[in-house]
């Protein structure tokens, strides 16, 4: 409660404090220039808590902003992440890609080396290329589209890869059956003591045909099958004495004679350079030798033609 006592030259106001039941009123007074005074340090107050009011909408408002741009990045990222897994797959899926290739690279390895090994190789094939020269990764971090771009352009060359050596594999496969069943290597280890075609009797007089090749060396030598093949005959054959013949298909057929024992029976098969029979003198011969033969449907033709 104020009371305005009405002095002219200086005002005064009293302020009351009335308490509840049984208390001391309490009064104290002050001027106005102390009233002005509140006054102005409220409207400061004021004015400073309207500008304190304003200042932290501004900064909520960009809180806000702030929270919402953080919301899209978070957005923004998960999809880059779900990209990146599925790069990470598709990687994994080139990497099995590339393993394949790999592994198909070694086997056709593996057969070009055989083929070199018997040194019969007229396939003419050069041997393949490395299956994967290495695509390199790029220097620079790269954006997912360039990775997504550059994965499927790897997956595609690595199919395209694929198929290629996936012919020449079977291409190879048949060349190496084709060797497999063509006499290529020599019987038995020795001199070549005649050669096939017209010859000095070596028996008698005169000069004779000779049908075959005549390696001679030691009593006992392994005489070895030239090519795969089934034995279509194992005993004794007049001249040849101790006698196999083996067919290897297609028309083709060889004969091992002169031999001291044979290893094989008739129906066996054999592979090229398993151990058929000991070289010996059985027949018409004049010391231990292989007569080996090459017949072309059913004509013997020159064992040279296909060392
Ligand atoms: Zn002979």
């Amino acid at each position: 409660m104020i009371e305005k006592k009405p002095k002219p030259d200086k005002q005064e106001y009293t302020i009351m404090i009335v308490p509840h039941q049984g208390k001391l009123i309490r009064s104290f007074s002050m001027n106005d220039k102390v009233i002005k005074c509140g006054i102005a340090i409220l409207c400061a107050g004021a004015l400073l808590l309207g500008g304190s009011y304003v200042n932290f909408n501004m900064k909520l408002k960009v809180a806000q902003a702030e929270k919402v741009e953080l919301e899209q990045y978070r957005l923004n990222n998960g999809s880059q992440q779900a990209q990146l897994e599925q790069l990470v797959q598709d990687t994994a899926v080139l990497q099995e890609e590339l393993n394949r290739l790999n592994k198909l690279e070694a086997e056709l390895r593996g057969i070009v080396k055989n083929e070199q090994a018997t040194g019969t190789s007229r396939s003419g094939i050069e041997r393949p290329s490395p299956a994967n020269q290495g695509q390199g990764g790029p220097v620079a971090k790269p954006t997912v589209q360039e990775l997504t771009a550059l994965v499927q352009q790897m997956k595609a060359t690595a199919k395209a890869k694929e198929e290629n050596l996936s012919e020449l594999k079977a291409e190879l496969v048949a060349i190496q059956a084709q060797q497999a069943i063509t006499p290529s290597i020599w019987p038995a280890q020795g001199d070549v003591t005649s050669r096939f075609g017209w010859r000095q009797s070596p028996i008698g007089w005169g000069r004779d045909w000779h049908p075959g090749l005549d390696i001679a060396n030691s009593y006992g030598t392994p005489i070895v099958a030239t090519a795969d093949g089934e034995v279509v005959e194992s005993g004794w054959n007049g001249g040849y004495g101790k006698m196999i013949r083996i067919d290897h298909g297609n028309g083709i057929a060889t004969v091992y004679g002169h031999n001291s024992s044979n290893l094989v029976d008739v129906g066996a098969y054999v592979k090229k350079g398993d151990v058929i029979a000991y070289m010996g003198s059985t027949g018409y011969s004049t010391g231990p030798h292989v007569h080996y033969e090459v017949r072309v449907n059913g004509n013997a033709v020159n064992p040279a033609s296909f060392l």
